[in-house]
């Protein structure tokens, strides 16, 4: 029988002609009978269109990208190609003697236990707010048939924790910061009680602030019998000056995709690893990877596993660069934290001139701005300022969270940056706060392809197809 790829009057395999391939094989009503109508487009004018799409995505091979909490650092090129190579690309998911990947995988384990402290650690979670909901699901799972129903949460947190551990049917417990924007103590005790299962934290907060109490605050979660869970996705503050085992805490998440290397703007692609110390190693969700002394295997005896959360290997290509980029900076991961550090306090130092700075100390990767007197004495917001921004070709910061902060703007410069291109976002952020008027920043940006959009409207009436339909 031919197929629609042999010629239909020879058999050399090529059609060549406008000839009809013999289609009697397919069944008649499954025939197509009219022309498909595809669109006349030559190639060039293909490449052309798509050149263009891209060309309007903002990337930070394009320019400054301070978004806070989002760790938006340069990420070396020849990671894309690692995760590129053919071994690793065309390898089927379910091959089971990929002893290379799997040492890949083992060896990533490894490095991650080393730079977190803990003991044990899977690769599955594909994202941070799923590394947490593994963690929760963790923590669950050991309280099994005890009376721990609550999971505190400070009010700076990522909204992530709250949603992560209210999904593994945990009461939210939230406590107030301090007038140091930290963890407040007596808050703290005020709800310690036996029906507390754990406490999810965010160290340096994402105020940027380190919490100074935390041994306390460890000391205080375990005394009572809960646990501590530590939101890693601000680890870029803290690579090998401290860790979370350190700090006391009993599962943390990693985000790969922010801290080790993997273009993540728009929404992915993530890894969200979990790492817990001895005492919950055998919650991890099954397989872990492990190693025999002889061969790397995938090892599904796990004796209180939860379970797998994410099929085959996780997000392997964020994983083969997260291992590239940590096996290349080797000891220099110190001095991308001690950077990214170095960087945020001078941003901060400049900026606290032109904008408030409601909590005026030292900061870890990134730092809080507050826009509220300058919407209160010219109606400038911190929407107005970061739209403003875009048109001075700079990615805004992230604006209104954490939420205990008014008009917030989290700047985030990451240690990638020169102090030359800090320089010119401390001039653009004084042209703009100092010299724009209001009615201008009202309508900014000007020279973006989609321009203010009514932000309400899109809200209560979403556009879901781009048509209007
Ligand atoms: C980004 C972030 C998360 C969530 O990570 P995703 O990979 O986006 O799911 C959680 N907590 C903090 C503090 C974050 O910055």
């Amino acid at each position: 029988m031919k197929t629609i790829f042999e010629k239909s009057n020879g058999s050399d395999g090529i059609n060549l002609t406008d000839e009809p391939c013999d289609l009697s094989f397919i069944d008649k009503e499954f025939i197509r009978t009219e022309k498909i109508g595809l669109p006349q487009i030559g190639e060039l004018e293909v490449m052309r269109h798509y050149k263009e799409l891209s060309d309007r995505n903002f990337c930070i091979e394009k320019g400054f990208y301070p978004l806070g909490s989002c760790t938006m650092k340069y990420n070396p090129k020849v990671n894309e190609f690692l995760a590129s190579l053919e071994g690793f690309q065309n390898l089927h998911p379910l091959s089971e003697d990929s002893q290379g990947t799997l040492e890949l995988m083992y060896n990533l384990q490894e490095l991650l236990k080393k730079i977190t402290g803990m003991d044990a650690v899977t690769l599955q979670p594909a994202a941070g707010a799923h590394g947490e909901l593994t963690g929760m699901m963790i923590i669950k799972k050991y309280f099994e048939g005890k009376n721990r129903t609550k999971v505190i949460i400070p009010d700076s947190a990522h909204g992530t924790n709250p949603a992560s551990a209210k999904m593994c049917g945990f009461d939210i417990i939230e406590i107030k910061s301090n007038e140091k924007g930290q963890v407040d103590l007596d808050a703290l005790k005020a709800v310690l009680d036996e029906s507390v299962a754990a406490i999810m934290m965010t160290n340096p907060n994402t105020l940027g602030i380190f919490e100074e109490n935390v041994l306390e605050i460890s000391k205080l979660m375990h005394d009572n019998g809960s646990l501590l869970y530590y939101d890693g996705a601000n680890f870029n503050a803290i690579m090998g000056y401290t860790n979370p085992k350190l700090m006391g805490f009993d599962v943390v998440h990693l985000n790969l995709h922010k801290t080790m290397a993997t273009p993540h703007g728009g929404g992915g692609p993530g890894a969200g690893p979990v790492c817990v110390t001895e005492q919950l190693k055998s919650y991890l969700p099954a397989p872990i990877v492990d190693f025999d002394g002889k061969k790397y295997f995938r090892n599904y005896n796990i004796e209180n596993s939860i379970g797998a959360v994410k099929s085959f290997y996780g997000n392997f290509g964020v994983l083969i660069k997260a291992y590239a980029y940590i096996l290349m900076m080797g000891k220099n991961l110190k001095y991308a934290s001690e950077n990214a550090v170095l960087n945020a306090n001078y941003l901060k130092e400049k900026l606290k001139h032109i904008l408030k700075l409601p909590y005026d100390v030292p900061c870890m990767h990134e730092f809080v701005l507050s826009a509220e007197d300058l919407k209160k004495e010219k109606n400038v917001s911190a929407l107005n300022i970061a739209k403003g921004l875009m048109d001075e070709n700079t990615h805004p910061p992230t604006i209104y969270f954490p939420l205990i902060v008014h008009e917030a703007m989290m700047i985030e410069p990451t240690e990638s940056e020169t102090k030359e291109k800090m320089d010119e976002f401390i001039n653009v952020m004084t042209k703009i706060v100092q010299e724009t008027s209001h009615e201008k920043l009202a309508n900014a940006p000007y020279t973006t392809p989609v321009k203010r959009v009514d932000e309400t409207l899109a809200a209560r009436h979403p556009d879901l197809n781009g048509i209007g339909l």
